[in-house]
């Protein structure tokens, strides 16, 4: 079966700057797909591309197994089964929900049991009648999502779909998000900075990094295992101390590892927060696996806490510890691993 969407070697510049460069990515039916990235990295560009608002200097776009853009080939936008969620929703001020939804769908008898199925599929039951501004912000937002669904395309695009949610509420709005796009088997993919929003909604993350998509994997592939240092400094919070790699265990300041990664010799290691251990250190009393260490600060966030720590052999490390009493400020600790390192080559 083809992929819903395929990228092959797509680029696109704007005068000097190589927004997007010899992008490669394939989207499977069914799959939600995060593109995940720092701020000019190229997402929006990206999405802008397959919606058929850009179109590639180099390289072909296919949705449903269809070349929708490639060398002297350009679909329009209205022409590619595409469905667009925008940052700011863009619902019609003018229109009710109903309206709203309706919008994309041909005439005919069937379209009005269409709204209400696609209205009820986003928990709009009931509020066909009313105008956009009479919702909550997640109300608009399912409107924007049933509106992009009604159709049935082939794939929905959302870009930064709930930057415009304060913090509580994009929590529950992308869970409600989640179970909209299930029921309906969408294929969909999302732009957002937000490695928290990408990991906890998206079946596979793609993140891109300068232009170019650095690794695509599912969630705890990604962050578990990433391809570079640049993954693994942008996918969560990430220690890096130098060591040397043979045969799966890695040879560092914290002792004997396990580690996994193509690298050997002399290498770069990352170590999760979550990995470190840490105990009290009474007067000599360090094991054969530890190191010795000072505290430096602590961040109390309720369910967990970090601890910065500064190694009696120099390198400063993070340790993510539950939400239990904490080490203060100036105590000496004892350090552990209890995890594994995934080594890069040294930079
Ligand atoms: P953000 O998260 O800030 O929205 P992004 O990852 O979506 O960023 P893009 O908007 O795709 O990044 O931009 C990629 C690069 O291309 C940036 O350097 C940006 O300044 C540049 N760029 C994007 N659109 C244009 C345009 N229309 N004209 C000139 N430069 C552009």
């Amino acid at each position: 079966m083809s992929a819903a969407v395929r990228l092959t070697g797509v680029g696109r510049s704007y005068g000097p700057v190589a927004a997007v460069r010899g992008v490669d990515l394939e989207v499977e039916r069914g799959e939600v797909l995060a593109l995940l990235g720092p701020s000019g990295c190229g997402k929006t560009t990206t999405l802008r591309l397959i919606a058929g608002f850009e179109t590639p200097e180099t390289g072909t776009i296919e949705v449903g197994g269809r070349t929708v853009a490639g060398p002297n080939l350009r679909v329009p936008p209205e022409k590619r089964q595409v469905g667009m969620v925008f940052q700011d929703y863009a619902l019609f001020p003018h229109l009710t929900v109903a309206q709203n939804v309706a919008y994309g769908l041909p005439g005919g008898k069937k379209r009005n049991g269409r709204v209400e199925e696609v209205l009820s599929l986003a928990h709009l039951d009931g509020l066909g009648g009313r105008m956009p501004h009479e919702l909550s912000g997640g109300q608009q937002q399912r409107v924007a999502l049933a509106r992009a669904l009604a159709p049935g395309p082939e794939v929905v695009l959302l870009d930064e779909p709930f930057s415009n949610l304060d913090a509580a509420l994009r929590v529950r709005v992308r869970a409600e998000m989640r179970d909209i796009l299930a029921d309906a088997g969408a294929t969909a993919i999302f732009v957002t900075h937000d490695q928290e929003e990408a990991l906890s909604l998206a079946d596979e993350v793609a993140v891109m990094l300068d232009g170019t998509i650095a690794q695509k994997a599912a969630p705890e592939i990604l962050y578990h295992e990433p391809a570079s240092r640049g993954v693994a400094e942008f996918v969560g919070e990430a220690n890096f101390i130098p060591g040397t790699h043979e045969n799966g265990r890695l040879s560092c300041v914290l002792g004997e590892v396990p580690a996994c990664g193509e690298c050997t010799g002399s290498v770069e290691a990352m170590l999760r927060p979550e990995s470190l251990r840490l105990r009290p250190l009474s007067n000599g009393d360090l094991a054969g696996q530890e190191a010795e260490a000072t505290v430096l600060a602590r961040e109390f966030y309720g369910h967990d806490q970090l601890i910065k720590l500064r190694l009696d052999s120099g390198p400063v490390l993070c340790s993510r510890l539950g939400g239990g009493p904490g080490f203060r400020p100036g105590e000496r600790v004892a350090v552990a691993v209890a995890g594994r390192a995934v080594v890069f080559p040294k930079g």
